[in-house]
């Protein structure tokens, strides 16, 4: 169904226009409009019509022109036919038709009085206030909104009858798991009932009324950025939105003419609007702008209408639990038990077991509980699991240990880092007042593990001990098996396995993007080794991995084989012919939207840089992260340039068709600490470079030109110089 016929479904008797809702609406696009004009005007007055314009952080211009337009704006001037063009199509008649396109100008509008705000430097400067989101919030975040990580997405405005109330509905909405925008008084509310609000809760509170656009123009860059939608496709752009952003506005308090024509344009992009103010029949339209006075049902409505469903099952916990609490930092003044992290014994461990060694279902605590301990004390921590699964292999043992890391974090209160024997885990002071205990924690890493792994799992069992001689016992059996599986994940190879894996998660929202996962290259997200490919596959065997028989192949060292062609062929919607996994120099894999790190050639040195996510600095290819990104993102292939998982760099099959790692000219200093720690220096005397080739790249503290670094290169004998020209 295309968008207007959905629309047209809303109101199916065209004499029967909302009439009292649509004045409203024309009226407030005309005020927006005007108000845009402006401030515009006044702006070129004051600093000339070649005044550069932008918004920080981002790759993407202003976004909503960008996406609907495909006009690249850098100049003020540059908004005064486009805003001419938008009022132009601003008529009169009253109709829901009409006001779509009304919708659309008072977006326009408002991306224009807030270019205008931030060149005069009026944005929100003090947090928790946030203002624009840059591209590598989007980025970050963005992602689980695209591919429903997160069942949905809020965006509320105004003022909410009482604070305590305001607490409320965003505590509902939080304990779903929903990303939040906030704009307008709401944000004080929320902050005088000692709401977490912010990035690390993913409830952003944008700032004034006109700060919502950064709501809208967050949600279009999802779709430049992971849909691959090229600019100015302003029906795909729409289309998009509807399809993949689950997003609605909640909209409290008095509503005035512009808050009325700002929902037209949330409509206009597919997003629904519920007020709490009670409304005539000729002031709604069904499906679109609706009223629901009351609290207790306003976001199960708005929910509904939306389509949101969720599938969350209730944990019997009495904390949250959703991704909304995964960021989440617990700091040392808000900690009520600490475990692990060096400062304790402590260890975590999956283990397949026979059918007859486990009671299904069942959660043991030995050792201390958390209320027989006194506030800000250290315990030692074993975690066992035990599994059993007339489907499961122990090479999936890993796989949902690993699971334990985002499970966890997902519990409000609950934080955890790292693996293995270094896991490390803090429990919040508020936590344990609501009564959370290690008992819980187990509760909730059994009903997790049963709730997504079914095909595998049958029987889950966990063991919590707090008691040191438990914990040192189970540790000496945890490191036996920590090294069996290292031992087998060594003698995985590329060449030794029958099969590869196709990873399609990211087609959700990149279309044609194919990982081709094999032992010696994971995805490029991090998150997808071999291991997990083939591991989800026997859990959903219709599901995003599927084998791909690897047969003869076609070119060694290039890595290329026809079975992966034919693969990737079909699975990219015909677009991508052939693909090779060895080189990002000819047909290299195409990057979605979620790679760790991104490498891209420097011809004037012969060699090759990367940047990573966490890293937001210029490169000496004079492109930040979030340039790159959107360089090659959205699921291309663009030779020169492509997006990798950080654990690609330490293995043998690292590009060897272009040089390998000696090819590494930069990278930011984050990412060699993380080399570091991965034994990179190992893989560098493997390939001849010597233990401390990670010393001869250069990183920002050397400079972020080429110019720069090429000196630096140069006197540190580096081997760039003495490979094949790259092109
Ligand atoms: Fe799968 Fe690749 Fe997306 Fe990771 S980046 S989830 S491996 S498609
Ligand atoms: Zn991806």
């Amino acid at each position: 169904m295309s968008m207007e016929e959905i629309y047209a479904d809303s109101i199916k008797d065209p004499s029967k226009q909302p009439k009292k809702l649509l004045r409203k609406a024309y009226d407030g696009t005309i005020i927006a409009m005007s108000y845009a004009e402006i401030l515009l005007n006044r702006a070129i007055k004051d600093f000339g019509t070649e005044q550069q314009v932008g918004f920080p952080d981002t790759a993407y211009h202003l976004p909503v022109i960008t996406c609907l337009s495909g006009e690249k704006v850098t100049k003020l001037g540059e908004l005064v036919p486009i805003l001419n063009r938008m009022r132009n199509q601003v008529r009169t008649e009253l109709t829901f038709d009409n006001a779509r396109l009304w919708g659309e100008s008072t977006l326009y509008a408002a991306e224009v009085i807030e270019t205008v705000n931030y060149l005069r430097g009026e944005e929100p400067k003090t947090k928790p206030w946030t203002g624009f989101l840059g591209d590598p919030i989007v980025r970050k975040h963005g992602i689980k909104m695209v591919d429903w990580t997160i069942p949905g997405v809020a965006v509320i405005l105004g003022r909410a009858k009482d604070s305590p109330s305001a607490k409320k509905i965003v505590d509902n909405l939080m304990g779903k798991g929903f990303m939040i925008f906030l704009c307008d008084e709401i944000i004080e509310q929320l902050l005088e009932e000692n709401v977490k609000i912010g990035e690390d809760y993913i409830a952003f509170p944008l700032g004034n009324f006109t700060q919502i656009i950064h709501a809208v123009n967050y949600a279009f860059r999802a779709g430049l950025a992971f849909g691959g939608i090229p600019a100015g496709e302003r029906e795909n752009h729409r289309d998009y939105q509807r399809r993949r952003v689950r997003a609605f506005v909640l909209q409290f308090g008095e509503r005035d003419d512009v808050k009325i024509a700002a929902s037209m344009g949330a409509i206009f992009m597919g997003f629904p609007t519920v007020t709490d103010q009670p409304l005539s029949e000729d002031d709604q339209i069904p499906d679109w702008y609706i009223s629901e006075p009351d609290y207790e049902k306003i976001v199960a409505l708005a929910m509904e209408v939306r389509g949101i469903k969720l599938t969350n099952i209730e944990i019997p916990i009495p904390v949250n639990f959703g991704p909304a609490f995964e960021g989440e930092s617990i700091r040392k003044g808000d900690m009520f038990v600490e475990m692990g992290g060096g400062r304790t014994t402590a260890y975590e461990l999956v283990h397949m077991v026979g059918a007859d060694e486990i009671v299904d279902g069942q959660v043991t605590v030995i050792g201390p509980e958390l209320d027989s301990i006194p506030e800000g004390s250290k315990l030692p921590l074993g975690i066992n699991i035990n599994v059993y699964g007339r489907k499961m292999q122990s090479d999936f043992e890993g796989v949902l240990e690993r699971r334990i890391h985002y499970f966890a974090n997902y519990g409000e209160g609950v934080w955890h880092v790292a693996q293995r024997d270094l896991c490390w885990v803090r429990v919040s002071k508020d936590a344990r007042a609501k009564g959370f205990l290690m008992k819980h924690f187990g509760e909730l890493l059994l009903a997790k593990l049963k709730q997504e792994f079914p095909a595998i799992i049958d029987r889950v069992e966990v063991t919590i001990s707090t008691d040191q001689a438990t914990v040192e016992a189970g540790l000496i059996r945890a490191r036996a098996r920590y090294q069996t599986r290292d031992d087998r994940m060594k003698s995985l190879t590329d060449e030794s396995v029958e099969d590869f894996y196709s990873c399609l998660l990211c087609q959700s929202f990149a279309p044609n993007h194919v990982c081709v996962v094999s032992p010696e290259r994971v995805g490029l997200c991090g998150a997808v080794s071999w291991l997990d490919a083939k591991a989800s596959f026997e859990i959903s065997p219709n599901g995003p991995n599927q084998p791909i028989p690897k047969g003869a192949s076609l070119d060694d060292l290039k890595g290329m084989w026809q079975s992966t062609n034919d693969f990737v062929y079909k699975a990219s919607n015909n677009t991508i012919e052939e693909v090779n996994l060895y080189t990002l120099m000819d047909k290299p894999m195409t990057s979605c939207g979620c790679f760790e790190a991104i490498m891209a050639i420097v011809p004037e040195v012969n060699g090759l840089m990367l940047t990573t996510r966490e890293h937001s600095g210029m490169t000496p290819c004079g492109m930040t992260f979030s340039a790159l990104a959107g360089t090659c993102g959205g699921g291309l292939q663009t030779p020169g340039f492509m997006g990798i998982g950080r654990t690609y760099l330490l293995s043998k099959k690292f590009i060897p068709a272009d040089g390998g790692i000696a090819r590494i000219v930069w990278m930011p200093k984050e990412l060699k600490d993380f080399l570091r720690g991965q034994d990179f220096a190992q893989r560098a005397i493997d390939e001849g470079l010597g233990e401390d080739f990670l010393d001869k790249i250069a990183d920002e503290s050397v400079g972020t030109t080429v110019e720069e670094i090429t000196a630096f290169l140069e006197e540190n004998g580096h081997p760039c110089f003495d490979l094949e020209p790259l092109m």
